[in-house]
């Protein structure tokens, strides 16, 4: 079967007063149907600007996608090439996505049952009654009590979380092949994020609908995602199976975003180690591999050559010269892996 996405060689820069923002520089990834890859990283690693570049949303200030990128959607659809107008369409039919604040996504003034409704009569042929219908049975779906009554509530009168699942039920309105979670649970509480994570999952597996989540909260990644894709400076440094990713990391960078997670078989009151330093200018991304700078491990070739993707195991790869066969071996930290 052929994946639902190809990314090749993304690269998306914002053009400022001063110069060149390279946020994006040259991520390649495929997603296969069914399959939740999350996209992890710091903020400024150019996970938002990657999920954003995915629907052609431009953040500000104005980005634009560079020369040689490739978005294949769905095997058939370049999404760097579309026209606004097909994009348009492209965008809640086939590509449905949740952003971070619920509330300044839904309109204050229309009732959810209407909002819901909207992108069905919009992308398919059906009239006003049956896409309420429809919207009622997303709302039973995404797990909200009384849809019948629901429909007719406006966003204020739900709470965070509830107003959360009516973004889900948008985004899911038109039975899109891919959904987009760009830090969907970070503005709502501890309780809340773990029944909205848990919801997404469920939806996930009835309606094997493929997943790309964006975060920076490992503990969301552990229950929801099949792959891994972990981003650096604008670039992946590591990707594979969760597992692998979990148990068997190999790049220096992931074992420090590891290592400030609180462990479920160890004493979580202990002080989490967060990675000392901050991530390079991307005005002028150094020359070599982006992390030397706080890489306790950095080598000389680390500072003149970027890294290579090196292969762990079939779609296990790390971009660290750590991986090269004449490299000293390093073994991750105590209590990583
Ligand atoms: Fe550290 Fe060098 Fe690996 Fe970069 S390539 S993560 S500096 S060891
Ligand atoms: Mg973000």
């Amino acid at each position: 079967a052929k994946p639902v996405l190809e990314v090749k060689d993304l690269r998306v820069s914002f053009k400022m007063y001063a110069g060149e923002v390279q946020a994006v520089r040259g991520v390649s990834f495929n997603l296969n149907k069914g399959e939740v890859l999350a996209i992890v990283g710091e903020s400024g690693c150019g996970k938002s600007v990657t999920a954003q570049t995915l629907m052609r949303l431009v953040p500000t200030p104005p980005s634009y996608i560079k020369e040689g990128s490739s978005i294949l959607f769905d095997g058939k659809l370049e999404i760097t090439e579309l026209t606004e107008k097909k994009m348009e369409q492209v965008r809640g039919a086939e590509i449905g996505m949740i952003f971070q604040d619920p509330m300044t996504s839904l309109n204050p003034t229309m009732t959810i049952g209407a909002q819901i409704s909207e992108g069905i009569l919009k992308h398919q042929k059906v009239g006003k009654t049956e896409a309420m219908k429809r919207a009622t049975e997303l709302l039973t779906l995404v797990g909200m009590s009384n849809p019948e009554e629901r429909v007719h509530q406006y966003p204020h009168e739900l709470s965070g979380g509830m107003r959360q699942r009516v973004m889900i039920a948008i985004a899911l309105a038109c039975n899109p092949k891919l959904l987009i979670a760009d830090e969907p649970t970070t503005a709502l509480d501890v309780t809340i994020q773990a029944q909205i994570v848990d919801l997404l999952r469920d939806i996930q597996k009835k309606t094997d609908t493929s997943i790309i989540i964006i975060t920076h909260d490992l503990g969301v990644v552990a229950e929801i995602a099949h792959r891994v894709l972990v981003m650096y400076a604008g670039k992946v440094v590591e990707q594979g199976p969760l597992n692998d990713i979990f148990y068997n990391p190999r790049h220096p960078y992931t074992w420090g975003l590891l290592r400030s997670v609180p462990r479920l078989d160890s004493d979580n009151s202990k002080e989490l180690e967060s990675i000392p330093g901050s991530p390079p200018d991307l005005y002028a991304p150094p020359v070599g591999c982006a992390f030397a700078a706080r890489c306790p491990y950095a080598m000389e070739i680390c500072k003149e050559k970027d890294p290579a993707h090196f292969d762990v195991s079939d779609n296990h790869s790390s971009a660290c010269w750590l991986m090269h066969p004449d490299a000293p071996k390093v073994e991750p930290p105590v209590g990583i892996g």
